[in-house]
């Protein structure tokens, strides 16, 4: 039978990795007889709720697995969640296996849990009408994610990504991956690994900077390059053991199309509209700006770590037409979407008013005094009707779409290669 085993919940902001014990999960339950229908999946839900630990990450094991044996490998799935999630710290973790005829009532759900916030009640609704088996710790928040993954709509899950994880005594140590091996990795792979290396920040992306069991993470839209690319890589101490994941990073797929009066908090949204307000530069180095599309007016916010990207959102001005991409944070002062990706659509023509110019030398012409005219500051002609003319001033910004940096740069976000490349986003449901 074709069970979808989904795990969540099992980190804390301390340790831990849900990837990690989903892997060592996958192995245990090979070992006694369960076979890979794919590649495992790590399923990204929504980055904005307020609950995730740090990626907001669930696992799913789409596994063929002998009825008779089944008992035996829900049994070891269990009992590895329990050995490594992080109980003490708050996790929540929860297990729960569906058959493949239950998925097409878990899509839906799917979806939700990466737009918008859900209640555990929902997912407990569909583990008790759908589920094989289900299994949760404490509040069993983990089973809404669980639900979530075992739910995922494959087309959505589009990217790949290789995680090597660290022994043991390795945890919560300085990562020893030599960084020139990255750029090495990252040239020789690119167009088809991506986030690599940050060059504009010149800093390592492939390391994370939590004391979890990951070594490192190559992400990819091709499987069979992983293997490939982590043999470039010098890597100064011992890797446990490393997994492919299919995954639904870098699909776009967390964006929702909202007009300004519909937008939520905690969603990720897509607003076009007419730039309302002169960007304002604040302490900190953010860049802030208003926009509204006719229904309301948003604050956009372009955030320090976002790099050079704040230089395009500076330079926009009152009436550009353009489209913002981004997480809705409720603020004091209203909601604030935070920049994840910006279209200029389309720049409106800013005039200045400049002094004529001499029509006998061609020189630039000098007020004489308030309607008195203007006087050639080469010949002195003097010409007292002369007045201001308008003129075009050149935009420092062009038409297109802009990106943020890559290391601020959250998971689910489609880098603009990638999009390029690729046509369309996934975003279709
Ligand atoms: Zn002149």
């Amino acid at each position: 039978m074709r069970v979808y085993v989904g795990i969540d919940d099992t980190d804390s902001k301390r340790s831990m990795c849900t990837t990690y014990v989903g892997a060592v999960a996958l192995r245990r339950a090979e070992s006694l007889g369960a076979r890979r229908l794919d590649h495992p999946w790590l399923v990204r839900l929504n980055p904005n709720c307020p609950y995730k630990t740090r990626g907001n990450a669930a696992v799913c094991l789409p596994l063929e697995v002998d009825p008779s044996v089944f008992g035996d490998v829900w049994r070891a799935v269990i009992e590895t969640v329990e050995e490594l999630a992080d109980l003490e710290s708050g996790a929540d973790p929860g297990v729960v296996a569906f058959g493949e005829d239950a998925r097409p009532g878990l899509r839906r759900f799917y979806f939700r849990a990466v737009r918008e916030i859900v209640e555990l009640e929902e997912a407990m609704e569909l583990v008790r009408t759908f589920a094989i088996a289900h299994w949760g710790y404490g509040e069993m928040r983990g089973l809404i994610g669980a639900t979530a993954a075992a739910g995922a709509v494959k087309e959505t899950l589009s990217t790949f990504e290789l995680l090597a994880y660290r022994t043991r005594e390795m945890w919560g140590k300085e990562r020893l991956v030599d960084p020139e091996s990255v750029k090495e990795m990252d040239r020789a792979y690119r167009g088809v690994t991506f986030d690599n290396y940050d060059y504009e920040k010149g800093e390592v992306r492939v390391t994370p900077h939590t004391p979890c069991p990951v070594l490192l993470g190559i992400r990819s839209v091709r499987a069979d390059v992983l293997t490939g690319a982590l043999t470039l890589l010098r890597v100064n101490e011992p890797i446990e053991f490393f997994e492919v994941y299919r995954t639904n990073q870098a699909t776009d797929i967390h964006y929702v199309e909202r007009q300004v009066q519909s937008v939520r908090p905690l969603e990720s949204v897509v607003v076009r509209g007419l730039v309302a307000g002169r960007p304002r530069v604040i302490p900190g180095g953010h860049v802030l700006l208003e926009v509204s599309d006719g229904t309301g007016e948003i604050t956009v916010a372009a955030y320090e770590p976002t790099g050079e990207f704040r230089r395009v959102v500076e330079r926009l001005e009152v009436g550009d037409e353009v489209a913002v991409y981004g997480a809705v944070k409720p603020k004091p002062e209203g909601l604030t979407l935070n920049l994840e990706k910006l279209e200029v659509i389309r720049l409106r023509d800013v005039y200045a008013e400049r002094a004529p110019r001499c029509q006998d030398c061609g020189r630039a012409m000098k007020s004489v005094g308030s309607g008195k005219g203007y006087r050639c500051k080469g010949c002195g002609r003097v010409d007292p009707n002369a007045t201001k003319v308008r003129v075009r001033v050149e935009r420092e910004v062009r038409e297109g779409v802009y990106e943020v940096a890559v290391s601020a740069r959250r998971h689910l976000v489609r880098p603009l290669w990638l999009q390029a490349s690729s046509g369309s986003d996934a975003c279709a449901v």
